[in-house]
């Protein structure tokens, strides 16, 4: 059986103080949960000082991206080590506002993807089509494309370390859209079948599928008990303890539900 990951992405929020009130909140009320896996990713700049409030809990540190390079003149970067180095386990890795703000690449992702993975750190890789690509049907076209070429390269041993997060564009933030559960499993399977021609089924049902789109307290439940979809990625919830906590309750739910069922 699959894990579910419950992982909230803070974004550009959050001062020192702010960052600390709420790693705290989040360790308190995770206390020691074990069926599902939680972790935050502030900012840079709160890293150190979260990391320090998360030691010892079962709540993990992420990363909301790096450069792939070990160290150098890349002035306003950050290396994996120096993530290492500040007790981070994840990295979120291609997500939408870094591809469409910042023009990021495939391959600029696939970079980052390979030097993460070799440096120890879990990838969150975050794909999802715009809605206009939705609307014209290259859904299935777009997330082929983030994976092969986000993926190329990937060695065996490395995949056990790869989370998925399925994040259609049109659905995160406030929009005014969400990806209805059909969809989100329909959209899952199509990246699990991909993957499975890449890397083989085995693979393929051993690869953790979140999904991310203003998943809030009162839709969490129908996602996450949608099959294929082994969690959430959280922007706007993760920054409200309560919230979050109720969404990782709703995980912890489902997974004793699925464990019942096995
Ligand atoms: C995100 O940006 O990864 C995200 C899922 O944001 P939100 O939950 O706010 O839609």
């Amino acid at each position: 059986m699959r894990k579910k990951f419950i992982i909230g992405n803070w974004k550009m929020h959050t001062t020192t103080a702010e960052a600390g009130r709420l790693a705290k909140a989040v360790v308190d009320g995770v206390g020691m949960e074990k069926h599902v896996v939680i972790a935050i990713c502030p900012p840079f700049t709160c890293l150190a000082l979260v990391g320090e409030i998360l030691k010892g809990s079962h709540v993990s540190l992420g990363a909301q991206n790096l450069y792939p390079e070990k160290e150098g003149a890349f002035t306003g970067e950050i290396s994996p080590t120096m993530l290492l180095d500040v007790g981070c386990k994840y990295v979120i890795l291609g997500h939408s506002e870094r591809r469409h703000k910042l023009g990021e690449t495939d391959g600029f992702i696939n970079q980052k993807v390979l030097v993460a993975l070799a440096a120890s750190l879990n990838v969150i890789l975050c794909v999802g089509e715009t809605l206009d690509q939705r609307k014209a049907g290259q859904t299935e076209t777009v997330l082929d494309r983030q994976l092969v070429h986000g993926l190329a390269g990937l060695s065996a041993d490395t995949l056990p370390r790869l989370i998925v997060a399925y994040e259609p564009v049109w659905a995160i933030g406030s929009t005014g859209h969400h990806a209805a559960p059909p969809q989100v499993q329909e959209a899952h399977a199509v990246i699990r079948r991909r993957f499975g021609q890449m890397f083989g089924e085995k693979a393929a049902q051993s690869l953790p599928i979140q999904y991310g789109g203003s998943v809030k307290p009162d839709n969490a439940a129908a996602l996450l008990s949608r099959q294929g979809v082994d969690g959430t990625l959280l922007g706007g919830a993760s920054l409200i303890a309560d919230q979050f906590m109720a969404i990782v309750r709703a995980g912890i739910s489902e997974s004793r539900t699925e464990e019942q069922s096995t």
